[in-house]
C-alpha cells in the first residue's frame, strides 16, 4: 500500500465513508478497505460521533431462518444476486448499492429495516462459502435464503406457510410481512402468477 495513487486513497475513504454510514462494523472496514486501522478509527468517530463498537460478529445462519428476518433476508439477497449479475462493479460496491435499494423498498412501504447491513454482509458470506442457498418456493415460486443442503423440492416459503408460533406476532407484523413481500414481487424477482400469492398482499 506505500505506492498507493492520491485517486486510490480517495476511493479508499470514500468507500470507508460509504460503509460507516451504512453501519458497517470495524472488522469489515478492515478486510474491505486499504486504509490502516487507526485511519478507519479516526475516520469512524468523525463520521458516527463515537468509537467503533468492540467485538466479534456474533451471527449464525439460523437467523435468517427466522420468519421476519427470512422475509427481508430473501429480499435483500434477490436484489443483491440481480445486480451481480447485471452489474460488473467490484463485489463491495454491489453490496452497498443492493443495501441501499433495501433500505429504499422498506422506506417506501413505511416498514423498518430487520436485516442491518453487518447482517446483510455476513449473509452474503455464508452464501459464499456454501452454508446458505436460495430455495424456490413450490406453491408461489418466490426464492427464499435456506440452510444449504436443505432438500429444495417441496419446499414452502414462510410466507406460504408461516410457523404457528408466528401465529400471535401476525397481526402486528403481517403488514411488514405481507409489504416486504410486495417489494419483492416489485423488483420483479418474485413472483408471477403465483398461485395463492393474492392472500400476502
Ligand atoms: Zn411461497
Amino acid at each position: 500500500m506505500t505506492h498507493k495513487s492520491v485517486l486510490g486513497e480517495v476511493r479508499e475513504v470514500q468507500l470507508a465513508i460509504q460503509l460507516i454510514q451504512l453501519g458497517a462494523r470495524l472488522q469489515f472496514l478492515e478486510s474491505e478497505v486499504g486504509l490502516s486501522r487507526e485511519r478507519l478509527i479516526r475516520l469512524y468517530k468523525e463520521i458516527k460521533g463515537v468509537s467503533p463498537p468492540k467485538g466479534l460478529l456474533p451471527f449464525s445462519t439460523d437467523w435468517y431462518m427466522t420468519w421476519l428476518a427470512n422475509i427481508h433476508s430473501s429480499m435483500f439477497y434477490n436484489m443483491y444476486q440481480f445486480m451481480k449479475i447485471h452489474s460488473d462493479e467490484e463485489k463491495v460496491w454491489i453490496l452497498i448499492k443492493s443495501y441501499k435499494l433495501y433500505l429504499q423498498q422498506i422506506a417506501a412501504q413505511d416498514s423498518e429495516p430487520i436485516l442491518d447491513f453487518t447482517r446483510a454482509y455476513t449473509m452474503v458470506r455464508f452464501f459464499d462459502s456454501d452454508m446458505l442457498q436460495l430455495s424456490t418456493c413450490c406453491r408461489c415460486s418466490g426464492q427464499f435464503v435456506a440452510h444449504a443442503h436443505d432438500h429444495k423440492s417441496g419446499y414452502v416459503c414462510v410466507l406460504c406457510r408461516p410457523p404457528s408460533r408466528a401465529g400471535k406476532a401476525r397481526g402486528a407484523k403481517r403488514g411488514a410481512a405481507g409489504e416486504a413481500a410486495a417489494g419483492i414481487e416489485a423488483m420483479g424477482f418474485g413472483v408471477e402468477a403465483a398461485p395463492g400469492g393474492a392472500g400476502l398482499h
